[in-house]
């Protein structure tokens, strides 16, 4: 069950994502390395927000705060009301399978499973009656029809990130997080990917895509850009994202 939204301190009329003064250090031997620093950010529904920044500023570990895989060393994280702070490692879980879809860099497929096998499973754990039926309509989504029953080695890097994006909606989540989802592909698969990015931001999910590469964030809604755990730039796209025509042709 998820908490009760009283007793998870609820905040009326605030931002779909709140984060107030977040800081995260990790302690490896004596050092203490400050992973994030005070960072406040609020994000609202149905924001692409692209997050920037060179590797070891931070963004990672920003994107498992939100999913509520890691946990801040001070400071609070909400999401659509609940504090994630607040949260048991059970409902934080139980949380996550149900409202985040997740997608990695480097795909992080079950390798014994098949395509259809690895997009049903979220579905399995959450308790939810496995679908075949909407596992196969999410692979005509991403354009795996034929490539249902094959596991993620037969598959290229630019396919088993579709699959991967395909697991990620299973549950049906209002928030996609991406962790450098193109980082690994070529630039025509990346734009595929990308593509299916700009699908689930127009079908109304919240999208935070961490990347490094300009060009990706061009995309977003919104940009922030962080140093040294540090957000040092936010600014917004002119009116509405620019998921331009031929980007969504390319998730066809
Ligand atoms: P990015 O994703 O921007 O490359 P990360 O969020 O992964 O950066 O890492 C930020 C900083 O925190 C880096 O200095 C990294 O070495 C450190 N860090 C991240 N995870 C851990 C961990 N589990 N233990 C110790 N240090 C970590
Ligand atoms: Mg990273």
């Amino acid at each position: 069950m998820l908490p009760d939204r009283d007793t998870a301190g609820q905040t009326g009329g605030s931002p779909f994502i709140h984060l107030a003064a977040v800081t995260k250090s990790y302690q490896t031997g004596r050092r203490s390395i400050a992973a994030l620093q005070d960072v406040d950010l609020d994000i609202s529904a149905g924001e692409w927000l692209a997050i920037l920044g060179p590797s070891g500023c931070g963004k990672s570990t920003l994107l498992n705060l939100l999913s509520g895989i890691d946990r801040p060393t001070s400071g609070t994280v909400e999401i659509d009301g609940l504090d994630l702070s607040r949260m048991s490692e059970d409902q934080l879980a139980r949380w996550r399978r149900q409202a985040v879809g997740i997608v990695f860099q480097f795909f992080q497929l079950m390798p014994t499973l098949t395509a259809i096998e690895n997009v049903r499973l979220p579905m399995d754990l959450s308790g939810r009656h496995s679908q075949r039926d909407r596992a196969v309509r999410l692979l005509q989504q991403v354009g795996l029809d034929g490539l249902a029953d094959h596991l993620p080695n037969e598959l290229s890097g630019g396919e088993q990130q579709r699959v991967a994006i395909a697991r990620a909606l299973a549950n049906e989540p209002a928030l996609i997080l991406a962790d450098e989802p193109t980082g690994n592909l070529d630039s025509a698969a990346g734009q595929r990917v990308l593509g299916l990015v700009a699908e689930m931001w127009r079908a109304g999910k919240t999208i935070i895509l961490v990347t490094h590469d300009h060009n990706v964030a061009d995309y977003a809604s919104r940009v922030i850009e962080m140093r040294d755990g540090r957000i040092v730039s936010d600014r917004r796209g002119t009116e509405h994202p620019t998921p331009t025509t031929d980007l969504l042709r390319a998730a066809g």
